[in-house]
């Protein structure tokens, strides 16, 4: 979606407070601490220098001392630091789902995944990977957030660093590292400066649970914040049933599932704790560096950013959509855990249920996947991790057993993951997005839009020719055209895959349904 559409107007005006905070209304949401302002509005009290979020349980400040602002980065931007009883890293991270500009979404995915962390991150290469120029990305983070991109990229340091220091025992060299602090004598300067101390002062006694160690030996356990209402039962029975053999497993309420990322091998579990609107995450893994590109994979995954009110309520502004809007108000899009691997998923998944699609994914990790051996906290369950386009292209697919036109097509993809490492990054427009990847043999118009949905988490990825999204658009009446539905869909923008996930689950439900194959 290109940046004017963005500004047609729309669906600004059902974004209520993000580019022109309105002090009044921001105070009486203080004066109530109003939960529902969680994560998109913080405070910052010019008599104590501290920001803060709006369900502080300290005293309201008088409204004199009090300014208002989009995201903690404006606040710290403004030289405010972050309050010490209501910490502002544990408020719902809506950023990447602010809504109204995808450039500014999807530059705070990179930033999140580390994009403007070490020595040669700068702003220019950020802003080419998202097709702007650095003043256009620099105006646009003004504009929807109140921040620069490096005050962004600083906030998260602080803020990430902040909840480890909180909430672990990692020692504090790890954290430096964790946090992506390019040395452990910038991470000391920053908390001096900014909390009149060194990082081990904030240092509770009694923390979470772990043991002392490393992330490889014990693990490092979180708890990520969403913003209500989360649909728990549906995001887990969505994973169980694509639970892949040997990679993922559903056991009870708990999800885990191996990790491979930069040449290391790991595994992280999830569960829910809802009375903490939270979802508690363990991650086993041997090196710190890596904790926030794997904590970016989690949020994905559970789609813990998306702000599902607001989407909500844009979409039940269609009287198809009301009533399952209604009927399931905190349902989520799940999101791939990693490009390739969703891709070579929904590649499977072509044209037969999601069981025989699941089987053929095990098949194929078992013949190509790279074995767990001892990696740390090894479950005999969880025996590999997903295969890498290096190794599905230099595998022979004939032990799997399929049509020779999808093995041919699971080839391209991976020779194409090959050729170009960015080939699942959010860069470019929806449209673009699907162009690049129906290029590649053997992904259609369907797959495309699918993998743009779960994978690339393009909001507004519709996958209109689906077969569970025109019978869950048909309702009691008759099933629409695909043509008829894109049509339809055209108001649903920017959310089209929220209302997606609406239709698949509505087809899901109904009494006579044949299995769907992908929803
Ligand atoms: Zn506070």
């Amino acid at each position: 979606m290109s940046e004017n559409r963005e500004h047609r107007g729309c669906w600004r005006a059902t974004l209520p407070g993000m580019e022109q905070l309105d002090p009044q209304a921001c105070y009486r949401a203080l004066q109530t601490r109003d939960a529902r302002f969680d994560g998109r509005l913080f405070v910052g009290v010019t008599s104590t220098g501290v920001y803060c979020r709006p369900v502080c349980p300290a005293r309201t400040a008088m409204f004199e001392n009090c300014r208002f602002f989009p995201s903690a980065a404006a606040a710290q931007e403004a030289g405010f630091r972050p309050c010490l009883r209501c910490r502002p890293e544990t408020a719902p991270d809506l950023g990447a789902w602010r809504g109204t500009s995808n450039t500014v979404a999807r530059g705070l995915a990179l930033i999140a995944a580390g994009a403007l962390d070490g020595g040669e991150a700068d702003i220019e290469t950020l802003a080419a990977r998202l097709g702007v120029g650095g003043r256009q990305l620099r105006r646009l983070f003004q504009q929807h957030l109140g921040a620069s991109p490096v005050t962004v990229a600083q906030t998260r340091r602080v803020l990430f660093a902040k909840q480890l220091i909180h909430d672990t025992r990692m020692p504090m060299t790890d954290i430096a590292v964790a946090a992506g602090f390019g040395s452990i004598r910038r991470f000391n300067e920053t908390f001096k400066q900014l909390f009149g101390r060194p990082p081990s002062a904030l240092r509770r006694k009694a923390v979470l649970a772990l043991p002392v160690g490393s992330v490889g030996e014990s693990g490092v356990a979180l708890r990520l914040r969403y913003r209500p209402p989360y649909d728990w039962p549906a995001m887990l029975a969505f994973l169980k049933a694509r639970a892949v053999d040997g990679v993922e497993r559903v056991a009870g309420e708990v999800y885990r599932r191996t990790v491979l990322q930069d040449g290391s091998l790991g595994l992280v579990e999830v569960a829910h704790l809802p009375e903490r609107e939270s979802l508690a995450v363990a991650i086993r893994f041997p090196s710190v560096r890596a904790l926030p590109a794997i904590v970016a994979r989690i949020r994905r995954v559970f789609d813990l950013g998306a702000d599902v009110a607001t989407i909500g309520s844009h979409l039940a502004r269609d009287p198809l959509l009301a009533p399952l809007v209604a009927e399931r108000p905190g349902l989520r899009a799940p999101g791939g855990w990693d490009g390739f691997e969703l891709a070579v998923r929904a590649v499977l998944g072509q044209q037969i249920s999601v069981e025989a699609a699941r089987q053929l994914a095990g098949r194929l990790v078992r013949l190509c996947g790279t074995p767990m051996a001892d990696a740390p906290g090894a479950d005999p369950a969880l025996a590999f991790a997903f295969p890498t386009a290096a190794q599905v292209a230099a595998a022979d697919l004939t032990p799997i057993g399929m049509p020779g036109a999808r093995k041919a097509a699971l080839l391209a993809l991976a020779q194409a993951a090959l050729d170009d490492p960015a080939l699942f990054e959010p860069l470019g427009t929806i449209e673009e997005t699907v162009a690049r990847l129906r290029a590649i043999r053997g992904i259609g118009e369907w797959t495309a839009h699918y993998i743009a949905l779960r994978a690339v988490r393009e909001t507004d990825a519709f996958p209109a020719s689906d077969i569970g999204l025109l019978r869950g658009a048909a309702g009691a009446g008759d099933r629409p055209s695909p043509a008829a539905l894109q049509d339809r869909a055209e108001s649903w923008r920017p959310w089209r895959a929220y209302a997606a996930q609406h239709l698949w689950a509505a087809d899901a439900a109904r009494p006579s349904r044949r299995e769907s194959l992908h929803g």
